[in-house]
């Protein structure tokens, strides 16, 4: 084992804070990677306070991963030292049962281990996550990172990009689909930009007046003021898909009512409390209402070539690890630009 520099939550009252954490020496089959650059997501704010009731403490957050390849164990073959090398949200599966086998490692049957706040397969602790020096992992959940694309803007692509391209395949968005993509953050930049590459029509649905200009910048075709009556009348009934991002409480059936006949939205976006859906608001028109949770490891790989190949990355600010919870305070106020990306050198 060896000590690394780390920051996290000790408890889900109190700030995030430097810690020291320890790592195991690369076995067999793991890559030893220098983090570099770790995205925010709103899933580091929600676990490290506890809002999902699920947390385990302390906690070092971060899961949108990106460095350089330092050690790699005797039986590695995908990576070596020097190559750039990504972690996303997940570090291990049992890679037998039918969801594994089918690429679909976050629906491990014996539960993905993700990474931050899971157990070990074998027992030995609990997952830390990239807020820290380094990461040490299996080489199958670490993911390649194409050349062209800059290191620091291309971490949020691991959990922001992968959350946000998933569902878009899945759900077959292409050329004429009109898509609504609801809450402009990290993951929703990421879903305009990713559903303007698949050649899809799209509308930006954000409750921040401010967030227009940008959302034209990163190619909605159009925006929509969601606290705007006239302007959500004009696309009632209109969208054949939206991607709910939003991170706080909103009314689905509200939503639902912008869905065409067979239309589908899927929630991204994980709200700490409930909300109830009314059936009205799903059986007249035939609409569906689904979830998806980021994407498995085969996918991973295929979004960053895909963006590799596009020329996407995320927009990014900058920021030093000591402003992670001033950071984490803007996030909850909605003033993300869209992706803070902590800059390991400053740890
Ligand atoms: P983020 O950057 O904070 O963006 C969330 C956006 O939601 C905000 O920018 C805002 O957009 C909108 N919003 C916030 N509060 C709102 C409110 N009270 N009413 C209406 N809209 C509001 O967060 P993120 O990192 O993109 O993550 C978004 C959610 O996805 C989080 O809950 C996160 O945990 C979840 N997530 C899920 C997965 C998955 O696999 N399913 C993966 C990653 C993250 P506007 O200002 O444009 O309205
Ligand atoms: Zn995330
Ligand atoms: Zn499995």
């Amino acid at each position: 084992m060896s000590s690394v520099k780390a920051y996290g939550a000790e408890s889900a009252t109190t700030p995030i804070v430097p810690l020291t954490i320890e790592r195991r020496e690369p076995k067999p089959h793991d890559v030893q990677i220098e983090i570099r650059y770790c995205g925010v997501c709103h899933s580091d704010l929600h676990t490290a306070r506890n809002e999902w009731g699920n947390a385990i403490y302390p906690c070092v957050p971060g899961h949108e991963i990106v460095g350089v390849v330092t050690a790699v164990g005797s039986h590695v073959k995908k990576f070596k030292v020097g190559d750039r090398a990504g972690v996303g949200c997940l570090v291990d599966s049992c890679r037998e049962c039918a969801n594994c086998k089918d690429g679909l490692e976050q629906f491990c049957h014996s539960g993905a281990v993700f990474s931050y706040g899971s157990p070990e397969r074998d027992g030995s602790g609990i997952t830390h996550g990239g807020y820290s020096q380094s990461i040490v992992t299996h080489e199958d959940f670490v993911l390649h990172i194409a050349d062209n694309l800059p290191l620091d803007a291309a971490a949020p692509l691991l959990c922001a990009g992968i959350t946000t391209y998933s569902p878009l395949k899945y759900w077959k968005v292409g050329k004429g689909t009109k898509v609504g993509v609801l809450g402009l953050g990290g993951l929703g930049h990421m879903g305009v930009k990713l559903a303007v590459a698949m050649g899809a029509e799209v509308t930006m649905l954000s409750h921040s007046p401010s967030k227009e200009k940008d959302a034209k910048r990163l190619g909605a075709h159009r925006f929509v003021l969601t606290s705007d009556a006239a302007q959500v009348k004009e696309v009632t009934g209109y969208f054949d898909f939206i991607l709910d991002t939003v991170s706080a409480e909103h009314d689905y059936n509200f939503y639902l009512g912008l869905l065409r006949t067979n239309g589908t939205m899927v929630c991204v976006g994980v709200p700490p409390s409930p909300t109830p859906v009314a059936a009205f608001s799903i059986i007249f028109g035939r609409k569906s209402l689904a979830g998806s949770l980021i994407g498995g490891l085969p996918e991973t790989q295929e979004m960053l070539d895909f963006c590799a190949e596009h020329n996407i990355v995320s927009d990014i600010e900058l920021i030093r690890m000591d402003e992670i919870n001033e950071a984490y305070e803007r996030m909850v106020k909605g003033d993300v630009r869209y992706r803070f990306v902590i800059d390991m050198a400053t740890l």
